[in-house]
């Protein structure tokens, strides 16, 4: 199944569900970033985390969300575009050697941490909000901070079912909210249902498609469907940004690289590397 997100409205219930599945473009971030065990399992939820955010918002604005805690991820940064573009890294605690699984998820970040939200409206001003951790696991506090910061009642879940060879063999989430004017809604007929489903992993692997999840979630309810959009990996970086950034440096900087021979810029959000030799970096003194 190809990375894809559906949007319905339940108008009359005041309510939307969003549902996505991003395992392929988890396997993307694994492959890039040579990711195991926790921080692969951060990635899938960390992304679909992005990827529910980015259908949100309209267009050009993009939105940026960073876990930091101190379980088995230090730091974790996803990003996503209103056109269903994402990107994101996640640091370990441990530097080196293997990187377990967690046991479970409250694992990944503890509860002692912050989740910070920066979106790009187009305005000024980013907003940025930012909520303490409550679990540590990921989709819990996406929904703590929808609930606190943006004070939409909001149910997220993500699952992920991470195979022996280290890729990911299904990975998805699920965002039920009220729609606006509907602060006041109680949520917890879809906390039942979600209960009464299997885990979303296990019907995504059965080959279930995000409508499908949505139908059940929102079976004998009328609603209409809003969206259907591709999701994928990608990130913004390039060789002209990465000159941008070098030539921010300044001349004495640069000049030092020339005799190093060599300048190399890593991104961290898809790990491309730019490697700028002596004859590229005088160019770049020329432009200065
Ligand atoms: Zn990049």
């Amino acid at each position: 199944m190809e990375d894809y997100l559906v949007r319905i409205m339940a108008k009359e219930a005041g309510v939307r569900g969003l549902a996505c599945v991003t395992t392929e473009l988890t396997n993307e971030a694994i492959r890039r970033h040579e990711a195991q065990g926790a921080v692969s399992i951060g990635l899938a939820r960390g992304l679909a985390s992005a990827a529910l955010m980015g259908a949100l918002l309209k267009v050009q604005q993009r939105v940026a969300l960073k876990f930091e805690g101190g379980g088995l991820l230090k730091k974790m940064v996803v990003e996503s575009n209103s056109y269903g573009k994402v990107r994101g890294y996640a640091t370990p605690i441990a530097e080196h050697g293997a990187i377990s699984s967690p046991a479970n998820m409250m694992d990944l970040f503890s509860p002692n941490g912050l989740l910070t939200v920066v979106k790009d409206v187009r305005l000024k001003e980013l907003y940025q909000g930012i909520v303490p951790l409550i679990s540590g696991e990921v989709d819990s506090d996406l929904a703590h901070y929808l609930n606190q910061s943006e004070q939409t009642p909001s149910l997220v879940e993500l699952d992920q079912h991470l195979g022996e060879d280290g890729r990911m063999v299904v990975a998805g989430g699920l965002l039920i909210q009220a729609l606006p004017g509907n602060e006041a809604l109680n949520l917890d007929t879809y906390v039942n249902r979600l209960d009464d489903l299997p885990p979303l992993a296990t019907l995504l692997a059965d080959g279930k498609t995000p409508e499908e999840v949505l139908a059940f979630v929102f079976s004998g309810e009328e609603y209409e469907l809003l969206e259907v959009r591709p999701l994928y990996f990608e990130c913004s970086c390039s060789w002209a940004r990465s000159e941008q950034a070098l030539l921010l440096l300044g001349r004495a900087e640069i000049e030092s690289l020339i005799e190093e021979q060599e300048a190399v810029v890593d991104c961290h959000f898809c790990h491309q590397r730019y490697i700028f030799d002596a004859a590229a970096l005088e160019l770049l003194l020329e432009k200065l």
